[in-house]
């Protein structure tokens, strides 16, 4: 089988190497295509994300990485693209003119009842402190507006890969341990998948927090109705370091064949 990734973080935000650095390490690892996705530009300050004023350096990185490995490895152009609102997604112009290769879009940041945008993913601490200090400690408004946001996001479209759809389940899970068995919970996953069936989008399983926190995005719970329903499926580690590149993208592969799923 091919050895991809289509998720891949360097300098430009809060990846731990450069461009440079994770083409070579891909190269060295076997990897056939690489699809680099940056925190995105975007416009509430957030350290995570890259500047705009970097996208030209980074698409001639990308392109350097090309001249340098082609054919062996095929890099491509992309970005993680947040969803804010309606008027900045990954279908607003701006992105529609940098003619990127891909994109994948993901939610990290939503509106607080006071209408103020607040990162829900990062480290649980902080998570915990945004919750007292912007939520009112109402878990369930944050959850109900991840997946309101994500439902938007779904319909506004505009990008290739639909970026880990449950990651509000990891934070959310270290508030409440039984977030995920809440009857209102499931309804909420469950409504997102059938709206994700009919959409014919793809999404990815993300294999980032596999070894630190034993869970997938999404978790593996849905996986054989995802399967069953032929979504299409892409196995992306979300590496912020060279060396984690493949990390547990083997485990989930496997289980999606042990699911039946055609891996291609
Ligand atoms: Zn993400
Ligand atoms: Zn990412």
């Amino acid at each position: 089988m091919r050895l991809y990734n289509y998720h891949t973080h360097t300098q430009y935000c809060d990846g731990h190497n450069t461009v440079a650095e994770m083409a070579k390490a891909a190269v060295d690892q076997g990897f056939e295509v690489i699809g680099f996705t940056p925190h995105s530009p975007i416009i509430i300050p957030s350290p995570c994300n890259m500047k705009a004023e970097d996208v030209p350096a980074y698409l001639d990185d990308v392109r350097r990485a090309n001249e340098m490995y082609a054919p062996e490895c095929r890099f491509l152009a992309g970005m993680e693209i947040d969803y804010l609102d309606k008027d900045f997604n990954a279908s607003s112009q701006y992105f529609v003119d940098l003619d990127l290769d891909f994109a994948i879009s993901s939610v990290h940041f939503i509106p607080a009842q006071g209408g103020e945008y607040i990162d829900i993913d990062g480290k649980y601490e902080r998570f915990a402190r945004n919750m007292r200090e912007h939520f009112h400690d109402d878990l369930r408004y944050v959850v109900n507006t991840y997946f309101s946001q994500s439902m938007d996001m779904l319909h506004q479209g505009g990008f290739t890969i639909l970026g880990h759809f449950d990651k509000i389940a990891l934070n959310g899970a270290a508030h409440d341990p039984d977030l995920e068995q809440h009857g209102w919970y499931i309804d909420l996953v469950q409504d997102y998948i059938r709206e994700i069936e009919k959409s014919g989008v793809t999404i990815e399983i993300n294999t980032k927090a596999k070894e630190t926190f034993g869970r997938f995005f999404p978790n593996e719970l849905y996986w054989p109705q995802l399967v069953e329903a032929r979504v299409p499926i892409v196995v992306n580690s979300d590496a912020h370091y060279a060396d984690r590149l493949n990390a547990s993208r083997g485990a989930a592969l496997q289980r999606l064949a042990e699911l039946g799923y055609a891996v291609s």
